[in-house]
C-alpha cells in the first residue's frame, strides 16, 4: 500500500527537476493512448502519454514515452481528465438522516461520514471543500492512508448567531442559560453559536486552532432551519467584520451562507470572500460581487427528481422559494461574469449523495460541457487557494493536468466534452480513479 508522504514546500523544486527519473520507491506509472482534457484548454490532448511519478504528474506528452521499469496503464482512446472538486460539500452532512445529526451520537454521525467519504472518491471527487461538520478525523485519516475518501478542505463547525441558519436547538432552548455552550452539537463540533464580537472571535480562533482552512459562517436565513425566514439578516456587520479578522490573521478568509441582496451586501462589505448560495440575488448585487472579487458559490439545486424533502413544512415552502432562484442565478450571474465555484450541497441523504455527479451535469442547462467541467476542476481549485498558508495541500497543484500538478485523475470511456452525461454515472463510466498517486479503482485490467 502507498502512503503519501508529507513534503515542505522546498522539495517541490527537487520533484520537478527529478520527476523523470524513477522514485525512491519505483512507483512510477505511465498511462498510454489517451486524450487529455487538462482543466483548462477546451482542446484535448489528443493521443497523449502521462507520467506519474509517486504522487505526482511528471510528464505529459504526444510525443511516445518508453516504458522502462514503469506499469503502464492502456488508456485505449479513453479521455483523462483531472479529478472533480466539490466546493460546496459536507462530509457529515451529506450522509447522515437530518435526524441522526439532530439527535443521534457523534460516532454513528463520524462513521457515516466516513463511509460517505470513500463514496465521494469513487465518483471521481478527489478534492472537497467541506463547509460545516467535524471533519477533521476524517480528514486526517484519508491523508494517512488510513480510510479512502477525498482530500479535505475542512471549514470545520459552521457559526451560527442565536436563532440562526445552524441554530438546530428545539424550540425549548430559549431563554439561554449559561450550559448552552455545551450542547451536544456544538461541544462534538458539528455545529458552533457565538454571539458579540468578543465571543465571535474566541469561537473563529478556536476553530483555526481545530485546523480549519477557512471559516465557514451564515450570515442570512436557511432552508433547513426552522427560525430563521429567508428575508432574517444574519449577525451585524460588526460581527461579521469580527470573523473576517480572524481569518486575516490566520491569512485565509470567510465563506457565508447567504441568499438576499441586503444580507449578501453587508457580507461583501465586511470582507466575506465566498458567498455561499445567494439564490435570491439581484443583477446588481452580483455586479456587486464581480467588482469585488468575491466567489459565487452556487449549487444546481432545482426542485426536480433530487429535490429535497423537508419533515417540516416551513422549510418544504422555503425550498420551493429558494430554487425558484437557481435559474435566474446561473444565467445572470454568468452575464455578468461574477467568479462562480461549483457545489452540490447534497445534504442528509446517502442515497442522494451518489447523485453528485448528476447534480455536476446539471448545469448544461446553463454552460457548455467544456465549461462545466473546467469550472469543476481548475476554476473550483483556484477558489480553494485563497485558504493561502492554510491550505493543506501545497505540493502540487489541483484542478489540472500539467506537470508538477497532483495525480488526482479520472479516465472517462467516452468524450465528457462531447456527452457530459457520462460524469452522471461515474460507476459505468470511470473506468480509473487515481488520487495522490494511487489507483483507486481500474476496470482497464
Ligand atoms: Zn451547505
Amino acid at each position: 500500500m502507498y502512503f503519501p508522504a508529507k513534503v515542505s514546500l522546498s522539495s517541490i523544486a527537487i520533484a520537478f527537476v527529478c520527476s523523470q527519473a524513477i522514485s525512491q520507491d519505483g512507483t512510477q506509472i505511465l498511462i498510454t493512448n489517451v486524450n487529455v482534457f487538462d482543466g483548462v484548454n477546451e482542446e484535448l490532448i489528443e493521443n497523449a502519454n502521462v507520467v506519474v511519478t509517486d504522487n505526482l504528474i511528471a510528464k505529459v506528452s504526444s510525443e511516445p514515452l518508453s516504458a522502462t521499469n514503469r506499469v503502464v496503464i492502456d488508456g485505449g482512446g479513453r479521455t483523462l481528465m483531472p479529478g472533480l472538486i466539490d466546493a460546496h460539500w459536507h462530509t457529515l452532512y451529506c450522509c447522515n438522516p437530518q435526524s441522526v445529526i439532530a439527535t443521534g451520537d457523534i460516532l454513528e454521525v463520524a462513521v457515516r461520514g466516513a463511509i460517505g467519504s470513500e463514496g465521494t472518491l469513487m465518483r471521481g471527487f478527489t478534492s472537497v471543500r467541506d463547509v460545516g461538520g467535524n471533519s477533521f478525523a476524517i480528514k486526517r485519516m484519508i491523508d494517512a492512508g488510513e480510510i479512502k475518501g477525498p482530500r479535505i478542505l475542512p471549514s470545520g463547525p459552521p457559526v451560527t448567531q442565536t436563532g440562526g441558519h445552524f441554530d438546530y436547538r428545539p424550540y425549548q432552548a430559549v431563554p439561554s442559560n449559561s450550559g448552552d455552550s455545551q450542547w451536544y452539537w456544538y461541544s462534538v463540533g458539528l455545529m458552533a453559536q457565538a454571539d458579540g464580537v468578543p465571543e465571535v472571535t474566541k469561537r473563529a480562533r478556536e476553530i483555526m486552532r481545530m485546523g480549519a482552512t477557512q471559516l465557514k459562517i451564515s450570515t442570512g436565513g436557511g432552508v433547513s432551519s426552522t427560525y430563521d425566514p429567508l428575508d432574517v439578516r444574519q449577525y451585524t456587520k460588526a460581527e461579521i467584520e469580527a470573523f473576517v479578522e480572524v481569518a486575516d490573521t490566520y491569512n485565509t478568509y470567510v465563506a457565508s451562507h447567504v441568499f438576499t441582496d441586503e444580507a449578501v451586501e453587508i457580507a461583501v462589505a465586511a470582507g466575506v470572500k465566498s458567498i455561499e448560495h445567494g439564490f435570491l440575488m439581484s443583477r446588481e448585487t452580483m455586479e456587486l460581487m464581480r467588482d469585488n472579487d468575491v466567489w459565487l458559490s452556487v449549487q444546481p439545486l432545482l426542485d426536480d427528481e433530487d429535490g429535497f424533502s423537508f419533515d417540516d413544512p416551513i422549510s418544504q415552502q422555503k425550498w420551493i422559494d429558494v430554487t425558484n432562484g437557481t435559474d435566474f442565478t446561473y444565467t445572470t450571474a454568468k452575464e455578468v461574469g461574477v467568479k462562480v465555484a461549483f457545489g452540490t450541497d447534497i445534504l442528509f441523504d446517502p442515497k442522494l449523495a451518489e447523485r453528485q455527479g448528476a447534480f455536476l451535469a446539471k448545469l448544461q442547462r446553463w454552460y457548455t460541457p467544456y465549461e462545466v467541467l473546467k469550472m469543476a476542476t481548475s476554476t473550483n481549485a483556484e477558489l480553494l487557494e485563497l485558504s493561502g498558508p492554510r491550505h493543506p495541500y501545497q505540493q502540487g497543484g489541483l484542478g489540472v493536468i500539467a506537470e508538477g500538478a497532483y495525480a488526482d485523475l479520472i479516465l472517462v470511456d467516452g468524450n465528457p466534452l462531447e456527452n457530459i452525461d457520462l460524469i452522471a454515472d461515474p460507476h459505468k463510466n470511470f473506468d480509473l480513479i487515481m488520487k495522490d498517486g494511487k489507483i483507486y479503482k481500474n476496470t482497464l485490467d
